[in-house]
């Protein structure tokens, strides 16, 4: 058997990706990290990753279009007979979610999704029943296939010594049975809702899709993203990229504020974690505020454009 050895793979050199190398580190102790970049923007992403410490070698295969599940299989797979990898490691978001599933599929071992912790090299923590609950699971799998919380690890910083080598490797051409025609992407200038610093959620309470303005002015003013929940996701106020939750995006930023939403067991599973919780709600027995830092027993429409023109003068 080789000394032990990682593959991180994702489509992009992004934060969450840099989570993903320091996941792998906590995997392979000194052993060495590899790193793979597939699909389009995978060449431009290298040259970045490339600084990124504790990473060897960044691989990349540039695409037209952004990869497919079956695109990117066979090339992770040819990487790992390649180089005998015994983790296969990427960021739980749609890429990870989408691909390695299919990975551990085709290289006949179970894949471990939503890491949150490396306790030793093959026992991991994950969260279960939408966080409730804390699973130590244990692989035996000789290729340990995961994806892990981007929120639960630090990302990895630049390196000081020097760059990764960069090589290139193909995507196939033939047997591919499904093809990427396109996408509607939201156009968004803030940033990444599972990476950014602060979160500002709204619910039901905001009545509809105007009241959310006040949520992204009080976003940019703070550099923050601006979320959902799933009840306001679901009446139209926004677009279901937004919405934090059980079956929405994970988040953990330094400062949460939860803006008239009740706080449902579904959605604290996607924000439990966060450093500083916040709530505005007019209802003092919503159970929000059992798990925030500070509240404010308020009307939000008299709270938040108050709290905004504070914020401003600072
Ligand atoms: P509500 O529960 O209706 O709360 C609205 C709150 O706004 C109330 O507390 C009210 O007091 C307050 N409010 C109203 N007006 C004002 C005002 N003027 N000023 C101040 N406060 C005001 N939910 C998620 O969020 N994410 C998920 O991923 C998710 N996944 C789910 C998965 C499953 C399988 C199921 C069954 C449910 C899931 N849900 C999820 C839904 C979840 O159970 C709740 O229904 C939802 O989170 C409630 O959203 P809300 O807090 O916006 O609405």
């Amino acid at each position: 058997m080789s000394a032990t050895t990682a593959l991180v793979v994702g489509d992009s050199a992004s934060q969450a990706v840099r989570s993903a190398i320091r996941a792998a580190k906590a995997c392979v102790g000194a052993g060495k990290i590899d790193l793979l970049l597939i699909g389009k923007g995978a060449n431009s992403g290298a040259a970045s990753a490339s600084k990124w410490n504790g990473v060897s070698t960044v691989y990349y295969a540039e695409g037209e279009t952004p990869c497919t599940a079956e695109s990117a299989t066979p090339v992770i797979r040819e990487r790992v007979s390649a180089k005998d990898y015994r983790y296969v490691i990427a960021t739980a978001n749609s890429f990870g979610k989408n691909v390695l599933p299919r990975l551990a599929g085709v290289l006949g071992v179970s894949a471990l999704s939503d890491i949150i912790e490396v306790v030793e090299s093959n026992v991991f923590v994950r969260p279960i029943y939408a966080g409730n609950a804390l699973a130590t699971v244990k692989s035996n799998d000789e290729v340990k296939v995961l994806t892990v919380r981007p929120t639960a690890f630090e990302p990895i910083e630049d390196s000081s010594e020097g760059l990764a080598e960069i090589v290139k490797v193909q995507i196939p051409a033939d047997g591919v049975q499904s093809r990427w025609l396109g996408q509607e992407a939201t156009e968004n200038t803030r940033p990444d809702l599972t990476t950014a610093d602060v979160v500002i959620a709204g619910g039901r309470g905001l009545k509809n899709k105007d009241n959310f303005k006040m949520l992204e002015e009080m976003a940019d003013e703070l550099g923050g993203a601006v979320g959902a929940t799933r009840a306001a996701v679901d009446s139209g106020f926004v677009p279901n990229d937004m919405q934090v939750g059980q079956t929405g995006k994970v988040v953990a930023p330094q400062l949460y504020i939860g803006i008239g939403l009740s706080g449902a067991i579904q959605h604290l599973a996607g924000m439990k974690d966060s450093k500083t919780i916040v709530a505005i709600n007019k209802d003092a027995d919503a159970p929000i505020f059992q798990i925030a830092d500070y509240g404010l027993v308020a009307d939000l429409f008299e709270a938040v454009p108050e709290l905004l023109q504070k914020i401003k003068e600072l």
